[in-house]
């Protein structure tokens, strides 16, 4: 049976993270029609198979294999095509080569549509948001980085193990780069609207003060520890992306930690990175410009100023 809802998303990449995040939003109800595009076809088509075998059990809804056609009437597309780091491999070299795919994808994108939302999923995700909006001149608005959502799950997740206290209650941004720059913005950072240290100075838990270096770099170090144990990381960035996905359908005005193009909010510009941001309809509506400390301020730059450099490389021929 098919869905007459509005809501169609493509999905560029149908790997661990395409996979995943077709799954995770068959059971958002978020949408009403799925496309997958892969240039391993057959790989495309398996998966298709596989999700549809689970339909009897969700609201209907429509999930294919498509081509570049389908970005016409999409509401959204999501791009995780590309690799990760491959063993041996450099994050210079997976911007340089997935740069190029990105820069592919974008031209057969803007044959159809120049209305849809991008958003963007692979890796380096902050570089590859600002070569989607700027190799063929997309609405920057329009074009959305997965970002640190997944970091600042991260960080509230471990914070909640720390406290005991439900995730969902503990509120932090993880900032800058989705990578080894990025910044804890611990000043942010409270529980039940308790600054983190004045929580911690009242807490009846017996443990010593909380250690930020090693919560932050666990964070900081989750994918790699993951890929130690395992080819991809998957789940966490598909519900990140689930997140995203319904902040645009649902025109929420979600703050998320998102990577977009920035425009000198914290003396920042020229360059896609992650800070609090109101999410809805429209995709970027609004960078929110927070009070962090000076070291934050000078670590956020810092890491913009990284980020500078590997686009700068990633776009060197
Ligand atoms: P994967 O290798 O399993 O899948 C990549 C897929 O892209 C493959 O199926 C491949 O055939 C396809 N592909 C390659 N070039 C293509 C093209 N030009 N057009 C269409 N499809 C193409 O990799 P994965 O584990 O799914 O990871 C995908 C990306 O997501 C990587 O860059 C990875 O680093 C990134 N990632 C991002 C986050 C995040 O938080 N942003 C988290 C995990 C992974």
């Amino acid at each position: 049976m098919k869905s007459t809802a509005p809501n169609k998303v493509v999905i560029i990449g149908a790997g661990y993270v395409g996979a995943t995040t077709a799954f995770t939003l068959m059971h958002s109800g978020l949408v009403s029609e799925l496309v997958l595009i892969d240039i391993d076809h057959k790989k495309a088509e398996g998966e298709v198979m596989d999700l549809n075998h689970s339909l009897s059990f969700l609201k209907p809804m429509t999930i294919k294999v498509g081509d570049y056609s389908d970005t016409a009437d999409a509401d959204i597309i999501i791009m995780t095509a590309g690799p990760s780091i491959p063993p041996g491999g450099t994050r210079l070299d997976l911007a340089k080569n997935n740069s190029k795919i990105m820069k592919d994808v974008m031209k057969q994108i803007v044959e159809y549509t120049r209305s849809a939302i991008i958003l963007v999923a692979s890796n380096p995700v902050d570089i590859l948001t600002q070569v989607a909006a700027e190799s063929v001149g997309y609405d920057p608005r329009k074009v959305i980085g997965s970002g640190t959502v997944l970091d600042s799950s991260r960080f509230r997740y471990l914070l909640s193990e720390h406290c005991g206290i439900d995730a969902r209650n503990i509120h932090g941004y993880i900032l800058g780069e989705h990578g080894d720059s990025e910044v804890a913005a611990w000043s942010l950072t409270n529980i039940a609207g308790t600054q983190i240290d004045e929580y911690c100075n009242g807490c009846e838990n017996q443990c010593t003060k909380i250690d930020k270096n090693a919560i932050f770099v666990k964070v900081r170090d989750a994918g790699y520890d993951i890929i130690a144990r395992k080819p991809a990381t998957y789940y966490g960035v598909s519900m990140a992306i689930r997140r995203i996905v319904e902040s645009i359908l649902r025109n929420e005005n979600a703050i998320l930690t998102v990577s977009s193009l920035q425009t000198g909010a914290y003396g920042i510009s020229g360059i896609s990175l992650s800070v609090p941001t109101l999410v809805n309809a429209e995709g970027i509506s609004k960078v929110l410009e927070l009070p962090l400390t000076n070291t934050e301020h000078s670590q956020l730059k810092e890491s913009a100023n990284t980020l500078k450099e590997i686009l700068s490389y990633a776009l060197s021929a």
